[in-house]
């Protein structure tokens, strides 16, 4: 088989893959499909792209991979999870914390108007943005190395923030940032405990509507080392 082929089978796979992941979830999540825009773009961004060093097709495996420096891509599932429950429409602004690879944050430009992109990490920052860039997102991602805790004030309000390391509370400044009506989808908890996946809905009035939606393992958020 071709590479390509090859691709395109595993691809085919991934996508059956979250389908299957989709249904078993449901008692959780409320949801028993998930959006056309999310699963086209899961379909569309090419993930061999986002991680070297394996063979292109096992890229499309329901499952996280290492990224170097400690860190992981999400799991295929979770990522369209996550960006389900965005709820994200064509003109919104996103800002995503841990670009990591760059992987989500394709997924999102594949359907909002603007992604800004925040990774603690310096060298996964500039190996994202290129990356991006060469797969000819630079006009509508920014990638920004910086701390995540501190959002990035000069672009708010956001319509949606996600925040793809957990942290154990709610960063305050993240809120903040999120206008009336706005959407912050954030797993919280202690590393290597139970983590839970949150939806926050900004309501009027500074009020809040959270919902706990699925038990998750993810990397920690980590405070800005100076050698980040
Ligand atoms: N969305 C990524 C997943 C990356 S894992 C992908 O698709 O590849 C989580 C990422 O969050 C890691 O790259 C990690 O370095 C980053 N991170 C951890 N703490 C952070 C912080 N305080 N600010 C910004 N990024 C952070």
């Amino acid at each position: 088989m071709t590479d390509e082929k090859a691709i395109l089978a595993a691809k085919r796979r991934m996508m059956e893959a979250i389908r299957n992941d989709i249904r078993d979830t449901a008692g959780w999540t409320g949801l028993d499909h998930f959006s056309d825009r999310v699963m086209q773009a899961m379909e569309t961004v090419p993930r061999h792209a986002f991680i070297e060093g394996i063979e292109p097709f096992y890229a499309y495996a329901n499952r996280p991979a290492p990224i170097g420096h400690s860190q992981t891509i999400s799991q295929p599932y979770m990522v369209a999870l996550m960006t389900e429950l965005l709820d994200l429409k064509t003109s919104d602004r996103v800002l995503e914390i841990g670009t990591g690879c760059g992987y989500q944050t394709a997924i999102l430009a594949e359907i909002a108007a603007q992604v800004f992109s925040i990774e603690v990490i310096a060298d996964l920052a500039a190996a994202a943005r290129d990356r991006l860039d060469r797969l000819g997102y630079d006009q509508k991602v920014h990638v920004r190395h910086g701390d995540g805790f501190d959002g990035w004030p000069d672009q708010a309000p956001f319509d949606a923030i996600i925040v793809t390391a957990a942290p154990r509370e709610i960063p305050e400044q993240l809120v903040h940032q999120l206008r009336v009506g706005g959407r912050l989808v954030i797993p919280l908890g202690r590393p290597r405990d139970t983590q839970m996946l949150y939806r926050i809905i900004r309501l009027e009035n500074g009020k809040f509507n959270e919902t706990g939606i699925l038990p998750v393992a993810f990397v920690p958020m980590l405070p800005q080392n100076n050698d980040t």
